[in-house]
């Protein structure tokens, strides 16, 4: 199960959360498109609306309307290799004896099948093959013995793997990110509360000011008066390990990710890009919209080196079509790249070309995009590419291939510039990644160009001392 997902969570004074929510999921909706889904209580009873669909066709008004209280959680979902998959649809909630429980999970476990054996075996009856509710059925285990902040302590020292989490515990929201901070998670303050989501966008969507990062191994607890929140550092890792390709793709430029703006981050890598493999072209093009903020700062530090050359738009994309991502054969991926993207002639007929995109997969925008390129009169085609080769899958939370789709997991970059017919092809070094981030290799998550991972993942190569917990003997854990 491969699940990338955008979370939120609010506690309002005297305002009903459901709007709120929505508007929120409506910004992160680039983190999902499978479902949404929103719970809501009112001090009373839970309420929840989970629809498949985008954020605008999941809820109309008078759902709305039904979701009552002044606290909530929402959540997007991105769809899975299989497809679309209403039972893991989120929030996920469930009533248990001490009261209900709310989940919105961004990230992927890689010891759920373990807890969830152990908690199936202990007689807890399971509805989906998701992570996320193995997550609710154990808190919801420790919740019958401990109070909240060590019940969630000792589910974070029994699950392995990322997760940022907002939870719903009756009417209180909690927030919680992985002890190496694989996914972003961020908290924010509104005129009148607070608001934790994935990213700060959702934030400034409700005019709120962004606070600060949920730290890794952090809980936060917000009031349900919306008056403030508590924080508690459970778990203290020595190393972080966030994902470098939510700078690189996933997360909007828009948005502040553990203290970096990432269209600056993007300009950045742009830049080093053209530093370690720019070529003097009569024209930079970006591939729409990935590609934006890459070429925009390779095109500034080229005209700085004297370069003699245009930055412009040769690609025009038809929003109303999907990522291409979403489509399931090669077939339609292919079809999908056409329905998308359509050469401005006039930019491309008779220039030499250097085309910029954040990453290649499996090679078919690529391939699909120098075929257009050619037919549209370009002499010469340079690819850049603002990250390293793709090497291997992704276990925590990116849906991104199996290794056998990946087109960089078995060739040289000659053989990929070949495959995909430019006349060069450069991708950035890991280090030009880690330097444009600012950020230490080892507080990273590198794992998809490296193949090598910060968590236990079975079959897999680490990159440092990390082992999955034993869960046998890991039923509590210490205060
Ligand atoms: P591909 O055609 O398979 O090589 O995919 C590369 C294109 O997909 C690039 O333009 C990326 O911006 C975009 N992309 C990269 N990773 C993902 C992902 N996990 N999901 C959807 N699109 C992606």
């Amino acid at each position: 199960m491969h699940e990338k997902c955008g979370v939120v969570g609010v506690s309002l004074t005297d305002r009903e959360a459901a709007r709120p929510l929505y508007y929120s999921l409506y910004a992160l909706q680039h983190r999902g498109q499978e479902s949404a889904g929103i719970v809501t209580h009112d001090g009373f009873q839970q309420h929840e609306h989970v629809e498949m669909g985008l954020v605008g066709d999941a809820f109309d008004p008078d759902d709305l309307d039904t979701l009552n209280g002044a606290n909530g959680i929402g959540h997007v979902r991105y769809p899975t290799a299989g497809g679309v998959n209403t039972c893991c649809a989120q929030p996920f909630s469930v009533s248990f004896k001490s009261g209900s429980l709310g989940l919105a999970h961004n990230g992927n476990l890689v010891n759920a099948e373990e807890v969830r054996e152990e908690l199936a075996e202990l007689g807890h009856a399971f509805t989906s093959n998701g992570d996320t509710e193995v997550i609710a059925h154990d808190l919801a285990r420790n919740l019958l013995e401990e109070d909240l902040v060590r019940a969630v302590k000792s589910t974070m020292s029994r699950i392995h793997g990322s997760y940022s989490l907002t939870i719903m515990h009756d009417e209180t929201v909690l927030g919680v990110r992985d002890p190496q901070g694989n996914r972003p998670l961020c908290i924010g303050e509104l005129e009148d509360g607070y608001v934790i989501a994935s990213e700060s966008a959702a934030i400034d969507t409700l005019d709120g000011e962004l606070i600060r990062d949920v730290k890794p191994g952090e809980l936060v607890v917000l009031h349900p008066n919306g008056s403030g929140y508590d924080t508690y550092q459970l778990v203290d890792e020595s190393r972080t390990a966030h994902c470098f390709f939510e700078h690189v793709y996933f997360a909007r430029p828009d948005s502040v990710i553990d203290e970096e703006l990432v269209y600056e981050v993007r300009r950045d890598l742009g830049r080093t890009l053209w530093e370690e493999s720019g070529v003097e072209t009569d024209v930079v093009m970006p591939v729409p919209d990935s590609g934006r903020s890459f070429a925009s700062g390779y095109a500034e530090a080229a005209a700085e080196d004297g370069a003699d050359t245009e930055f412009a738009e040769g690609l025009m994309k038809n929003r109303y079509v999907g990522r291409t991502f979403i489509m399931p054969t090669q077939d339609e991926r292919e079809r999908a790249v056409r329905l998308k993207l359509n050469p401005i002639k006039s930019t491309i007929e008779g220039r030499t070309v250097t085309l910029i995109d954040d990453s290649i997969v499996r090679g078919t925008t690529s391939t699909q995009l120098i075929e257009l390129l050619r037919d549209a009169g370009a002499e010469e085609i340079h690819v850049r590419i603002g990250s390293p080769e793709i090497i291997a899958p992704c276990y925590l939370g990116i849906d991104m291939a199996s290794r056998d789709e990946l087109i960089a997991a078995d060739k040289t970059t000659e053989e990929i510039r070949d495959e995909i017919g430019a006349d060069s092809l450069s991708y950035l070094s890991i280090e030009g990644v880690t330097n444009a981030l600012g950020k230490d290799h080892d507080d990273l998550c590198l794992g998809c160009v490296t193949g090598e991972y910060p968590y236990d993942v079975e079959g897999e190569q680490t990159d440092r001392d990390v082992s999955r917990p034993i869960i046998d003997n890991a039923s509590s854990a210490d205060d």
